[in-house]
């Protein structure tokens, strides 16, 4: 059979992904920057056959290639401003890691923490997730040391690790909130929300030297934080108050 330049194909997805991010600000920019990040694959009950899935246990990490599904209908470009040059500079979308592409199509290697049946569904449990909510999953794969890390590989662009650490600070009232705000969403709330601000969400592009308020979600949940300099304040944690 000849693949040819209008070749198209038809993949089906195999699940979707459960995670704590319904909105894009926020999220990690890269899978396993943020272990406390964690989600869930849900097996589409065509997919779900327990033989499948013989010995992925035996595995830490696997790759989940999925689709940008917020990224459909939009028409791509040739050059993406990869958020963490500050906007300016352009890079070629295939020296990118950006959803807006010719086939939104994302990989990320992440941890698996289980796998589990519940609710007549099988779930793979996941750490250091980046992705969201709802988010369609083509395939799984194991992710392999020996061959996938790759220690002498040049990082280009991105060579250097993602930006700085934040000092991450909770109002008590914020604090108080997490504690009861937790409780059936995360067995740490506030450890999540501070993995999450420590990487600041914000596109190096902000005018970093004004203090000012933003907004994230969390499932439900709205978190208020300022950033002042090097520091974060989160000022509230509440429900349905976006
Ligand atoms: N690790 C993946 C990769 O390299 O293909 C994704 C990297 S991409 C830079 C990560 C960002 O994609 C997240 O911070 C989030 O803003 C966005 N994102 C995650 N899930 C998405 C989805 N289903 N549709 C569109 N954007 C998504």
């Amino acid at each position: 059979q000849t693949i040819h330049s209008k070749s198209r194909f038809v993949f089906e997805a195999i699940g979707r992904i459960h995670s704590c991010f319904p909105e894009k600000f926020g999220i990690p920019r890269q899978a396993g920057l943020v272990e406390e990040a964690q989600g869930a694959i849900e097996l589409f009950s065509s997919f779900d056959r327990k033989e499948a899935l013989r010995e992925l246990e035996g595995f830490s990490h696997i790759w989940v290639l999925f689709v940008f599904h917020r990224c459909l209908g939009h028409a791509w470009k040739a050059t993406v401003r990869p958020p963490r040059l500050g906007g300016n500079r352009r890079v070629g979308v295939f020296a990118s890691r950006s959803g807006f592409r010719p086939n939104p199509i994302g990989q990320s290697a992440v941890s698996l923490l289980g796998v589990e049946r519940r609710d007549g569904k099988t779930w793979l449990r996941l750490g250091g997730i980046d992705l969201l909510d709802g988010t369609p999953v083509l395939d799984i794969k194991p992710y392999l040391p020996y061959a996938d890390h790759i220690p002498r590989a040049r990082g280009g662009y991105a060579q250097e690790a993602p930006p700085s650490r934040r000092t991450v600070v909770f109002t008590p009232a914020a604090a108080a909130a997490c504690q009861t705000l937790g409780q059936g969403r995360h067995g740490n709330l506030k450890g999540l929300i501070t993995a999450l601000l420590h990487h600041d969400p914000r596109p190096a592009y902000r005018d970093a030297t004004r203090p000012a308020t933003f907004g994230m979600a969390l499932w439900d949940l709205n978190i208020r934080f300022c950033i002042s300099g090097e520091r974060i304040e989160v000022q509230s944690v509440g429900l349905g108050d976006r």
